[in-house]
């Protein structure tokens, strides 16, 4: 199994990382999980240019281009054989001594592993019980930076309540999930979060739109309150890990249930057909 260290593979043994990275020291880096599925990638290119709009928003100089990227990372698909599973890609602003004060010139440390596993099916079928939880986080969510403690802390809890996803409010508008988009559904109407600076703009969210208006689903992308949450006739999650999960339940500072609805059914496997190229269920 080999992991990439700037743009070579080698053992993981072998990638030595600077005590002041730092990505290790303040967490200055971002990142990308892309799923592969029978040996190959989803949405690889929309990955890569959200990274590398993650890095420009930092100002963090890249090594290589989009299509270098994408090339590194299909071969270390390859090289471990990977089937069914994900890669990680991160990228941090690299090494010096430990000061807050960043130069924008650094050289950036690109580093990446694969993982296998498969997509939760059986979640997707039974649906997820949600823990709602206030939004924590600072105010540049759309960019997908090592900085998680908002969204580890609240996972922590959700699982603490025999939740699998905690899903995060500012002041009473829902946001998303801890490592998720969040959806509602009222009468027939698909709701999200607009994609600003308060979330992550999720490219499995940017297929489920595409999908949505392709089935021509009502959508509307503006901020819904707790109380709507609460009044849905339909809510999932929506991730490159999860894909259209359903929400059967959800606890914490709301205490509702859901059945499993038909348009979150149909975006289901909308997003499934897309993956798989062919329908499914
Ligand atoms: N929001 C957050 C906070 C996330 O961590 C993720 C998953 N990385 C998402 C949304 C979903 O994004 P994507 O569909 O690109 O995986």
């Amino acid at each position: 199994e080999f992991v990439l260290y700037h743009d070579q593979y080698v053992r993981k043994e072998d990638a030595a990382i600077d005590m002041e990275d730092r990505g290790y020291n303040f967490g200055d880096g971002i990142y990308e999980v892309v799923f592969v599925y029978s040996g190959k990638s989803f949405a690889m290119n929309e990955h890569f240019e959200r990274f590398i709009s993650s890095a420009a928003k930092l100002e963090m100089q890249l090594p290589f281009d989009a299509p270098r990227f994408v090339e590194l990372t299909e071969g270390l698909i390859e090289k471990n054989s990977l089937r069914d599973g994900m890669v990680y890609v991160q990228m941090t602003r690299g090494a010096s001594p430990r000061n807050h004060l960043y130069e924008r010139d650094m050289k950036c440390l690109v580093t990446g592993f694969t993982r296998e596993m498969k997509p939760p099916e059986q979640l997707h079928q039974d649906g997820i019980r949600v823990y709602l939880t206030d939004d924590i986080r600072w105010l540049r969510c759309d960019i997908k930076s090592l900085n998680l403690l908002g969204n580890t802390m609240a996972k922590r809890q959700a699982a603490d309540h025999n939740c699998q996803e905690a899903i995060l409010h500012r002041d009473g508008t829902c946001t998303e999930g801890s490592s998720s988009n969040l959806y509602i559904v009222k009468d027939s109407v698909l709701q999200t979060h607009p994609a600003n600076n308060l979330i992550l703009n999720g490219i499995t969210r940017q297929a489920i739109l595409k999908i949505a208006h392709e089935k021509g689903i009502e959508v509307k992308e503006e901020p819904f309150t707790v109380k709507d949450l609460a009044a849905a006739d339909e809510v999932f999650i929506s991730s490159t890990t999860m894909e259209v999960t359903p929400v059967i339940q959800a606890a914490g500072q709301l205490d509702a249930e859901y059945q499993i609805g038909s348009i979150t059914r149909s975006l289901q496997n909308g997003l499934k057909k897309k993956i798989y190229g062919s329908e499914f269920i």
